[in-house]
């Protein structure tokens, strides 16, 4: 969840291999890697959260979203289905970046 909506839904499996929504893949970039030997700063999303009380007319993510487009500014997008059981909000394909 982003901003009080469902931004991304899989299982749990398929969510860790295959994670599209950007607010998805930060969080899983900001995990501490237990293999890795350096300590390497995590990874973290820049900027803050949105103010929860004003309903948005964008994505709510386009603030801090490095994919962002013109049409994340103008339209919230909705869940669509990506693969059997998995779904995302995003006006972005991460996967390709294809729009
Ligand atoms: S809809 Fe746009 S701003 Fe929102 S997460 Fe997707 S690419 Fe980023």
């Amino acid at each position: 969840m982003y901003g009080g909506y469902i931004i991304e839904e899989a299982g749990v499996y398929d969510l860790y291999a295959n994670p599209r929504h950007p607010y998805t893949l930060g969080l899983i970039g900001s995990l501490p890697q237990i293999h890795e030997e350096s300590h390497k700063k995590l990874f973290s999303i820049e900027g803050m959260p949105p103010v929860l009380y004003q309903k948005p007319t964008a994505c709510p993510f386009a603030p801090r979203c490095s994919f962002v487009t013109e049409r994340c500014w103008k339209e919230n997008p909705v869940l669509e289905p990506v693969s059997e059981g998995h779904r995302v909000a995003c006006w972005v394909n991460t996967s390709n970046g294809s729009k």
